[in-house]
């Protein structure tokens, strides 16, 4: 008898495994042909320069549309990292922002977001150049975001790839901080162009003293770095206030604009131009 309950606690346990790793198998495979069969699409978060009061950078972010639903990247980035698929991934992701922004008028840069991974990988700044090439994109157009991370600190050659991608004109921002272990000596061992300031402190920016304490300090840290500052997740016009008396560069969140198709992007800026030519003209 007690042979037998062993057995199917076991199984019971068994079955509970599979249906885990089922799922990650599903989204694995699924995930190997996402991109030949284009089910792969980026969406354009643009954010607000507050001094130009313009968009002065967008920020594509990948969407996975699959079985009839779409994946957030929180939920298919890592499983792409783990099994290297991130690298053609990433590649798709980086020629098509840089095509995608060839086509906005302006100035208006681009932002992409960069797996540690991609490092790691083949030559990252060849890649780089040929997207912008391939696009006819300027080098001052594109800006790219990385987290800091362990794979980042230890390596020359993650640094080497940085400087040389910055010495193009690229421009390298570091993403979420305030997060990880080592922010502050990431500031230390890369002259980053602009900090971008985890929206984890936003969210709890009225509630908690300390949050306003920190975006407060980060700011100020960027101002003698001389490194622009972009507050993430801003939704409110108490939080704006606060980040823009604070003297912070940029602002990217839902109260300016959500993540939004090209066409809807493409439309916002086409607007935004034709209000700038106007009040141009009214003014001369
Ligand atoms: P991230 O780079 O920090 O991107 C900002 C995230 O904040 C986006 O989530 C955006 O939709 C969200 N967001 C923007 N404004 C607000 C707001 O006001 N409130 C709230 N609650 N959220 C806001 P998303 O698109 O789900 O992307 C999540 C993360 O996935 C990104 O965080 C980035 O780390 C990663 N990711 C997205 N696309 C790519 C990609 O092409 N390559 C790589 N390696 N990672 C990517
Ligand atoms: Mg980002
Ligand atoms: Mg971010
Ligand atoms: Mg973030």
């Amino acid at each position: 008898k007690a042979k037998s309950e062993g057995r199917s606690t076991y199984h019971f346990f068994e079955a509970g495994m599979d249906a885990a790793l089922q799922q990650r198998r599903s989204i694995e495979a699924g995930l190997r042909l996402a991109l030949q069969r284009q089910e792969l699409r980026l969406v354009y978060q643009p954010l607000l320069g507050l001094k130009e009061n313009r968009v002065t950078c967008v920020e594509a972010l990948l969407r996975w549309d699959h079985d009839d639903r779409t994946i957030s990247p929180v939920e298919f980035i890592p499983i792409a990292e783990e099994t290297g698929l991130i690298v053609p991934i990433g590649e798709w992701v980086l020629r098509e922002a840089c095509r995608t922004a060839a086509t906005w008028p302006g100035e208006v840069r681009v932002a992409v977001n960069l797996s540690p991974i991609q490092f790691k990988s083949r030559d990252l700044v060849g890649l780089v150049k040929s997207a912008l090439s391939e696009a006819r994109l300027a080098p001052t157009r594109l800006e790219l975001e990385i987290t800091e991370s362990l794979l980042l600190a230890e390596s020359e050659s993650v640094l080497k790839a940085l400087h040389e991608l910055r010495a193009m004109g690229v421009r390298i921002s570091m993403d979420d901080f305030g997060t990880g272990y080592s922010s502050l000596s990431y500031l230390r061992s890369f002259p980053f162009d602009k900090i971008k300031i985890d929206r984890s402190f936003m969210a709890d920016l009225t509630s908690r003293q300390d949050s306003q304490a920190i975006i407060r300090a980060v700011i100020g840290l960027g101002q003698s770095l001389g490194m622009s500052t972009t507050a993430e997740g801003v939704e409110t016009e108490e939080q704006l206030a606060m980040v823009r008396a604070e003297g912070c560069s940029e602002v990217q969140g839902f109260l300016f604009s959500p993540p939004l198709p090209p066409a809807a992007l493409a439309n916002l800026l086409q607007s935004e131009k034709g209000a700038s030519e106007a009040e141009r003209k009214k003014a001369s």
